[in-house]
């Protein structure tokens, strides 16, 4: 049997980590077995379905490359067809129409409290046999015996009675299907065979199977995965930070980091804690999916950021880098290739904007000196050190960084100077701060010109101080 799985976010907000998680989930498991992952947006919420969400989740899932074999499916674009389906459950005498007013739905619901009891539908319009009318809204009419078993993927069996469940509203009274219909007429239209979604739809699935049996359809397996937790415990939303995919582009996290992470949050292959793209596929099954919640520890995602910096492939960095000097207004034509800068910055930056940050000055000319850095660095004297290794500089027939540094040690023996109390007024002079990669390197990707014209500034800079 070929796999299909398939991720249905509600495009009422941006996409956030718990719904990449389980697209990533879902994707995993498609690509695992060679099957196939769709995209369905469920947008049938007009109040609160925006296109602008709908863009932010395309645009997460292209960032994390979590692309689809069919869709992005709409929703709004399939209504004909939920009409089709809650008619048949009518005429098939699986759904009717129900006149209960709201009032008459909320004194039932006090009443059901007063007595202790769980809310619910007392099912009173059930054999009324009402035609439609205005304000009539549909429900299904659950069965009354038997139980629902879910042999859940991740969660285990678990066993419902049917005394449990009410009769469900499939349509509103203005005939627009809801969430609990429409999620299983398209599973089912598109041949879905593998819900894997969040644990906050368990109630819903005991529902959707039987409205599934009505209508004759096979029923797909389930996998509800546990939901993530911020760090106090509560479920992970804003105000734990960042939340969106998106935010975490712009944060300066490559795609792979933030998909590894995602992948651990509630998921283990002993205690491996590295994975391409690749090993998840292989390694991921349901079946080591933790039954129950994951905390969100950033941290962890920040150590692991720092992992892939350092060791994916610099033009792969490169490439997200370029990004984010874009977004910090620096043009890196104006400089080294990015790619050097990658193999220069890496060990010291966590997240790209910090790379983009602190290589800012190989492209721009800096403002001021950071004060810190120039007080201590910028003394008295500094500026005849600096004179001392232009003049070496200025004559130098080839910008070789080697060659430079060797300038550096020569010039700190010559006039009996420890190498810090020349090389660091060097850096500060080059560089605006106190700390850059290593001297020979950061002379070589400024390059001659920049250097020369930086060190000159410098000189002065120290001169006027003095006058
Ligand atoms: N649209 C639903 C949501 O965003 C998901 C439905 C499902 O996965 O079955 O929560």
């Amino acid at each position: 049997m070929s796999i299909k799985t398939r991720f249905a976010p509600s495009p009422t907000g941006y996409l956030h980590v718990g719904g990449a998680r389980t697209a990533l989930f879902s994707w995993l498991y498609a690509r695992k077995h060679g099957g196939k992952f769709v995209l369905r947006i469920e947008d049938t919420d007009l109040e609160r379905s925006t296109q602008e969400s709908v863009n932010a989740i395309l645009e997460g899932m292209t960032w994390l490359g979590l692309e689809y074999d069919e869709g992005p499916f709409y929703q709004t674009h399939r209504f004909d067809r939920y009409k089709e389906i809650i008619r048949q459950l009518l005429d098939q005498g699986d759904a009717y129409y129900c006149r209960c007013s709201k009032e008459e739905l909320e004194a039932m619901r006090e009443q059901q409290m007063a007595n202790k009891e769980k809310p619910r539908y007392n099912g009173k319009c059930r054999d009324a046999n009402h035609e439609e009318s205005e304000n009539a809204v549909i429900r299904f009419r659950n069965p009354t015996d038997g139980e629902v078993v879910i042999d859940d993927l991740i969660k285990g069996r678990i066993v419902v009675s049917n005394k449990e469940l009410d009769d469900l509203i499939i349509a509103r009274a203005d005939g627009t299907p809801t969430y609990n219909l429409t999620v299983l007429v398209d599973d089912m239209d598109m041949g879905v065979n593998y819900v894997i979604r969040g644990d906050d739809h368990i109630n819903n699935t005991p529902r959707q199977i039987n409205i599934l049996k009505a209508l004759g359809a096979e029923l797909p397996r389930y996998a509800h995965v546990p939901m993530i937790l911020g760090p106090d415990g509560a479920r992970l939303s804003k105000r734990h930070g960042a939340v969106s995919v998106m935010q975490y582009r712009n944060d300066g996290y490559l795609p792979e980091a933030l998909l590894n992470y995602l992948v651990r949050l509630g998921w283990s292959h002993g205690n491996q804690e590295i994975f391409s793209v690749d090993e998840m596929i292989e390694l991921f099954e349901l079946d080591d999916v933790n039954v129950s919640a994951s905390t969100f520890n950033n941290e962890k995602l920040l150590w692991l950021n720092h992992q892939y910096i350092m060791n994916s492939d610099p033009a792969h960095v490169a490439h997200h880098l370029s990004w984010h000097m874009g977004e910090l207004g620096i043009d890196p034509t104006q400089g080294p290739e990015l790619i050097d800068v990658v193999k220069a910055q890496r060990e010291r930056s966590k997240t790209l904007v910090e790379m983009a940050t602190s290589s800012r000055y190989f492209y721009q000319d800096f403002g001021d000196y950071d004060e810190k850095a120039a007080k201590k660095n910028f003394k008295q004297g500094a500026d005849e050190v600096l004179q001392v290794l232009l003049d070496k500089f200025s004559a130098e027939p080839e910008w070789d960084g080697e060659r430079l540094h060797q300038l550096v040690l020569e010039t700190a023996e010559q006039l009996e100077l420890g190498l810090g109390k020349v090389a660091q007024p060097l850096r500060v002079a080059v560089s605006g701060t106190a700390v850059s990669p290593p001297i020979d390197v950061t002379l070589a990707l400024l390059g001659r010109k920049k250097t020369l014209a930086r060190m000159e500034r410098a000189i002065n800079f120290i001169k006027d101080k003095k006058g």
